[in-house]
């Protein structure tokens, strides 16, 4: 067997193309490009507009079982069949990746940009940084939140006369609206145009939003795991003294700013959905949203770059957008909407084409299809009206393996002799976990391809029997892929099952009816994808049901935030567990991204560090000045 070199070290050892070169490649115009450096570009979104025309490219989804906390490969199974497609079967073949978090980048799992001769590069300018889209989501999510309780403080320590008198000021002895003002005096029902005209009464309620502090769901972000920033107490300086109050951190992916990049359908979409953020309810029980505070409009100009999507490549030169990068547990896990419609476009035909110019946009959903399949399909397709010719299921030995009875997988620790050898009753028994997830596929109406991503250790007869039970199971084709070690080629046959399966039409179809109440969308997901036999609310969650469906918010999708290592809430449920009711926690709205997001169980939207994280591995060389220990 030949040694296949650390990720970090095949990925420096390519020198990538000039990102100009693969822009003129792929068919983008010098004027569509914003390079950032040698190897990284924005694409102007005006691309969309030149072709506009074309028909777009076949759009598959790459999804997975239930993962260990190692990760399947569906990443780097993305990355090698853009390859295969791209550089060895000659098709516009586009990769759709999220921008990665540093919290697993420097945490467990490491970055994201693919493994083995199947990755994205250059991998430390794709893990770290980037083109700063998260830090401007980060920058937006915290200048709301700021903005949010200097309100607060401000309304109560003013009478309503001296908040309106400096919310309105006199520019040369004369009061002036600023512009967004107009919308909130609209909302209010107040048909007035100049500021001396409003009553005291109209004053009242148009100078005091009256939040009621209980109803605060905005958080600060950050995009590291810091637990000590799950709950913290705000405004304990002098000035702000008896306005403390309690709030926390999540992570910056799991920001309802990321959500809104991730499925915003152009820049003035995204300005709507970033002002019609809800941060609180009012003391009367109104939401509040950015606009009514006023910051719409900063929001989005803070995060007009960030819209547009990133070009890189993969080690084989072929093109990869990566976009967004929200996670799938505690949030809906698709990389960007308008990277997906712009390699749709590039990979697109035109009249006169032959059947053969065909692209194909491999665009990659979080963790297990339960996650990250289910919020495609039920979120991020609502929205893009696109729909998918077919799905990808990444299934490895050793995943399969742990769902058959095998012991657990702990990053870090050498793995028990199951997973390194072949033990076909462990194996066989653990493909329930992957027949779930392709019969859970269907109810979407979609092809369904399994790719077994090969690990050195599999063998012929492990290999036979997941492909046997796969078909057995229902899936369309089923592949052992061999690209982590060999690159595209090691992925042409299952490329090859991939472009078949594109052939015949799909029948795509949502899982649930947006207007159906709130509990039953939630309830549908549970039986129908994770196999419960229930739900149950809180109180908490009961309350805010009641709060969101008299506020008009009952129509929206659902984005379950929940343990992406089991079927279930419970982590430690493998296979296909049966029998449970799910805990719904507490469920927040985010309704400038567009969706209601249940939490389940004990699911933390700040992840943690644990004893030894990844970070200890990182570092630079003192010669070439070098990223080492990135994986
Ligand atoms: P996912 O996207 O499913 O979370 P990744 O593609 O990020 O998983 O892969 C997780 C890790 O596993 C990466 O470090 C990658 O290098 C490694 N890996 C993936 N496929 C293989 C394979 N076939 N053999 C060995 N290591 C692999």
């Amino acid at each position: 067997k030949v040694k296949v070199p650390s990720d970090i070290e095949i990925a420096m050892a390519q020198t990538p193309k000039p990102i100009t070169q693969l822009a003129h490649e792929i068919g983008l115009l010098p004027s569509e490009l914003e390079s950032y450096g040698q190897y990284k570009a924005k694409v102007e979104l005006s691309v969309l507009d030149r072709l506009a025309h074309r028909k777009d490219g076949k759009y598959i989804l790459v999804s997975g079982i239930t993962p260990t906390p190692l990760g399947e490969g569906k990443s780097t199974t993305t990355i090698g069949l853009a390859q295969a497609l791209g550089a060895h079967l000659g098709r516009p073949a586009f990769a759709c990746v999220r921008q990665p978090s540093q919290g697993p980048t420097f945490g467990i799992k490491g970055g994201a940009a693919g493994g083995g001769y199947s990755q994205v590069i250059p991998m430390d300018e794709f893990n770290l940084h980037l083109t700063g889209d998260i830090h401007a989501v980060t920058a937006a999510n915290n200048l709301l939140a700021a903005a949010l309780d200097a309100r607060m403080f401000h309304e109560a320590t003013q009478s309503d006369k001296a908040l309106y008198s400096r919310l309105v000021p006199a520019k040369k002895g004369k009061r002036e609206f600023a512009p967004l003002m107009f919308k909130r005096l609209k909302k209010l029902g107040i048909n007035k145009t100049e500021p001396n005209e409003l009553t005291p009464e109209e004053i009242t309620r148009f100078a005091r939003l009256d939040v009621d502090p209980e109803t605060i769901t905005w958080n600060r972000v950050l995009d590291t795991n810091d637990r000590f920033l799950r709950k913290i107490t705000v405004g304990q300086g002098d000035a702000e003294k008896g306005h403390e109050r309690q709030t926390g951190f999540d992570i910056a992916v799991a920001s309802e700013c990321m959500a809104v990049l991730a499925l915003t359908t152009g820049l003035a979409d995204m300005r709507e959905r970033l002002g019609n953020m809800v941060v609180a309810s009012s003391k009367q029980g109104d939401p509040i949203t950015a606009d009514d505070i006023g910051v719409g409009g900063a929001l989005a100009v803070l995060m007009k770059d960030a819209v547009k999507p990133n070009l890189m490549q993969t080690l084989e030169g072929t093109p990869v957008f990566v976009h967004a990068g929200p996670f799938a547990n505690i949030a809906h896990g698709n990389s960007s909407i308008l990277a997906d419609r712009v390699a749709l476009k590039l990979a697109g035909t035109e009249d006169g084409d032959s059947a053969d110019r065909v692209g194909y946009v491999l665009t990659e959903g979080g963790f297990g299809a339960d996650m990250g399949m289910e919020k495609f399909c039920n979120i991020k397709c609502r929205v893009s009206g696109l729909t998918p010719d077919a799905v990808v299921i990444v299934a490895t030995t050793r995943a399969l393996k742990m769902h058959g009875g095998g012991p657990d997988v702990t990053p870090g620790k050498p793995l028990h002799e199951t997973y390194t050898k072949e033990d076909l009753t462990t194996l066989a028994a653990g493909c329930k976990n992957l027949v779930k997830h392709i019969e859970n596929s269907r109810k979407f109406g979609l092809k369904v391809i399994v790719a077994i991503n090969q690990f050195s250790s599999d063998t012929p007869a492990e290999l036979k029997l997941v492909e046997e039970l796969a078909l057995a199971g229902g899936a369309d084709a089923a592949v052992a892929s061999n690209h982590w070690a060999e690159g595209g080629a090691g992925a042409v046959a299952l490329a090859n099952a991939v472009i078949a399966a594109c052939e015949g039409t799909s029948h795509f179809k949502f899982l649930y009816d947006l207007n159906i109440p709130i509990e039953q969308k939630i309830e549908i997901i549970c039986k129908e994808v994770y196999g419960a036999d229930g739900i149950e609310l809180s109180e908490l969650a009961r309350k805010q049901v009641e709060t969101y469906t008299r506020q008009g918010f009952s129509g929206l999708p659902i984005c379950m935030a929940k343990t992406q290592y089991s079927f279930s809430h419970d982590g430690k449920l493998k296979g296909v567990p049966t029998g449970f009711t799910v805990p719904i926690r507490e469920i927040r709205l985010s309704a400038g991204a567009g969706f209601l997001y249940p939490l389940l169980g004990d699911m933390q939207t700040m992840p943690g560090l644990g004893t030894r994280p990844g970070f200890w591995e990182v570092g630079l060389d003192p010669e070439t000045g070098r990223v080492v220990g990135l994986f």
